[in-house]
């Protein structure tokens, strides 16, 4: 591997040249020249900003244009070789402290920071706080703290590590050092809880929107879900990275090797792997351009590829929130990305019953019942998606998003009021023991034996809901479940109860509009939104090509190298020098030297009509 950190600049005093210089950008975004100035007016600043918002270059800049070296502090040890790589590539002089290194590297990094020749050292929690690294860094000039993932100090959060409440002690060891934190959880108490541990001097707060509008996010009806998948990924995604979300271990396994034998390349991951699998499968999703990972919830914390293009889900996550932190992994880079679910009736029955029949407490129930009706309300949803999500995390959003399935292509409603009212009947007098088939069933007057043994075409509800079909009424009844109407058995033979509140609804005291379901159709929800055009395609893999030649040569991600957009950018505007290279966004000074000839080779070659498979660097 090449070591371009020896190769170091000039240090840039302006925040605004060193986002030019360095990294290649015109402009910052959002609050990004707000905090920068805050540090380096050496004040404290808690940075809120969704994934892919641009946190790291709220510290990454005052870094340079500060004297001394920065510490970022990261619970994310996976993360730190991808972040100091991606660091040097930039002509950073960077390193990492953490329990991955050999004694003897790092010695070697401890020397270069005792010598002053880090600008960024990312470090983890156990290591800084250890009397060595400590004493160490009360010798050398600092720059600024950078606490990442801050909200692990919540210790109501579910990712609490305790090492991060012990970070208060830095303030009394490094005073007049400005410190940052940065998360992309936004919840009040999570943000109060940051302050209060890590400020307890004073601290400003730098809260942004948490909409991510280069997301679409879909919602669909449960229906052969293997088939659906590949329908969206082959349509849609083909040759793209993507995570593929699932329950059971044994699932993701299944679908893996699946979609593997279909064409397209997919691993599996989950907890119940050997931990070397674990590690490798890790690295490959990383590394590889257009893999697909079926995965259960532990794959995720501490993947920060910029280039996953879809994120999808076989089965409901968890709550709201979890569905938000999971689909945020797609898209990071700002480019168009697909949030993908398909959920059926069986899916909320077993969640449903689940609740039901745990022996939590009462309270830990209702509270677990809530955040599945929330998340079921945002599945059932009609108005805008992205309005329903941002209001769960009190934002405000006008809606009309124009980027989600629901603003693209308005759901059809129906009073379903009497429907539901004839459904709700014929569960309770069949007795709450039946499933959503035999429901439908009773209510077309179909005369199955299983029907007729118990009676039940007696029964006044038999065949007076003729009028609808038994797909209809399938979805009637999950529309009902979903909406909190009925809830599951909890002994889990699959009968549906009526709830409480249900009353209201009977007795005419209250209506109900659902959906109206449909067979599939191509809608423009489901158009592939290449950002590259037809004529710019091959000049773009010619464009890959090269950089997975170097990605690989030097053993780092593509991304490593320049980001998707910044290679689209190329394609589209075909720079032919390097002056015209060094005006794309993403092209820093350090890049245009290492790199800028070769990729303008790849362009001329193009343009002079060289087949890119005949590139010499390509594949
Ligand atoms: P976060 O850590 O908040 O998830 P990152 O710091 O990884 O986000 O940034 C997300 C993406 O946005 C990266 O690809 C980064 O290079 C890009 N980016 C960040 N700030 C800017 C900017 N001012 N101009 C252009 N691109 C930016
Ligand atoms: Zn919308």
């Amino acid at each position: 591997m090449s070591q371009p950190g020896s190769l170091s600049q000039p240090p840039v005093k302006d925040p605004h040249a060193c986002l030019r210089q360095v990294f290649g950008y015109q402009d910052f975004r959002g609050n990004q020249q707000a905090v920068v100035e805050a540090v380096m007016a050496g004040r404290n600043a808690l940075v809120l900003m969704p994934t892919g918002g641009g946190k790291s270059l709220c510290y990454q800049v005052p870094a340079l244009c500060r004297q001394g070296t920065a510490v970022v502090i990261s619970p994310l040890i996976a993360l730190m070789r991808d972040q100091v790589e991606a660091m040097k590539h930039l002509g950073v002089r960077a390193a990492y402290l953490n329990s991955t290194l050999t004694p003897g590297e790092a010695a070697e990094v401890r020397a270069a920071l005792a010598a002053g020749e880090l600008d960024l050292l990312y470090v983890a929690p156990e290591r800084l706080l250890q009397e060595q690294t400590l004493t160490q860094l009360d010798r050398v000039e600092l720059a600024l703290v950078a606490i990442d993932e801050a909200h692990c100090v919540s210790q109501w959060g579910h990712d609490f590590r305790p090492e991060y409440l012990r970070l208060r002690e830095l303030i009394e060891r490094f005073p007049g050092v400005p410190r940052l934190a940065l998360t992309a959880t936004a919840d009040l108490r999570t943000r109060r809880e940051i302050l209060e541990q890590l400020f307890p001097d004073e601290g400003e707060t730098y809260l942004s929107s948490f909409d991510r509008p280069n997301i679409r996010y879909r919602v669909g009806r449960k229906d052969n879900p293997k088939q659906q998948l590949l329908r969206f990924i082959r349509e849609e995604h083909e040759g793209e990275s993507g995570i593929v979300y699932c329950m059971s271990r044994r699932k993701t396994e299944e679908y893996a090797a699946w979609l593997d034998g279909q064409g397209i390349p997919a691993i599996a991951y989950h907890a119940g792997l050997d931990g070397e699998i674990r590690r490798h499968h890790q690295q490959r999703f990383v590394q590889e351009e257009g893999l697909v990972v079926v995965a259960t919830v532990a794959f995720g914390m501490g993947i920060d590829k910029p280039d996953v293009r879809f994120v999808a889900h076989l089965d409901l996550p968890k709550s709201v929130e979890a569905y938000y932190q999971e689909t945020g992994r797609a898209g990071r880079d700002g480019l168009a990305a697909d949030a993908w679910m398909v959920y059926g009736l069986q899916d909320v029955y077993q969640l449903r019953q689940l609740i039901a029949a745990s022996d939590a407490g009462e309270l830990h129930k209702r509270n677990e019942q809530k955040r599945l009706d929330a998340l079921l309300a945002y599945c059932e949803g009609v108005a805008c998606r992205r309005r329903t999500l941002l209001a769960y995390f009190d934002e405000a959003h006008p809606g009309d998003c124009g980027n989600c399935d629901n603003c693209l292509q308005p759901v059809e409603t129906w009073d379903a009021t009497e429907a539901a009212q004839k459904a709700l009947s014929c569960i309770y007098r069949t007795g709450q023991r039946y499933g959503a088939a035999y429901i439908a069933d009773v209510l077309r007057g179909v005369e199955t034996d299983r029907i007729r043994e118990a009676g039940h075409d007696r029964l006044s509800v038999f065949g007076i809901g003729e009028a609808l079909d038994k797909r209809t009424w399938q979805s009637v009844i999950r529309q009902l479940m979903a909406l909190g109407y009925l809830q599951a058995d909890p002994e889990g033979y699959g009968g549906l109860r009526l709830d409480e509140r249900c009353r209201a609804l009977l007795r005419g005291e209250e209506t109900v509009r659902l959906r109206w379901e449909k067979g599939r159709q191509r809608s423009r929800a489901t158009q592939r939104r290449s950002t590259v055009s037809a004529e710019d395609q091959p000049l773009w893999e010619a464009l890959r090509a090269h950089r997975r030649h170097l990605a690989e040569s030097e053993g780092v991600p593509p991304y490593v190298i320049f980001h998707d957009a910044t290679l689209q950018e190329m394609a589209a505007r075909r720079p032919g020098t390097l002056d015209a290279l060094a005006g794309i966004s993403g092209v820093g000074q350090y890049k245009l030297d290492r790199y800028g000839e070769e990729f303008i080779a790849v362009i001329r070659a193009y343009e002079h009509g060289v087949d890119a498979r005949d590139f010499p660097d390509a594949e």
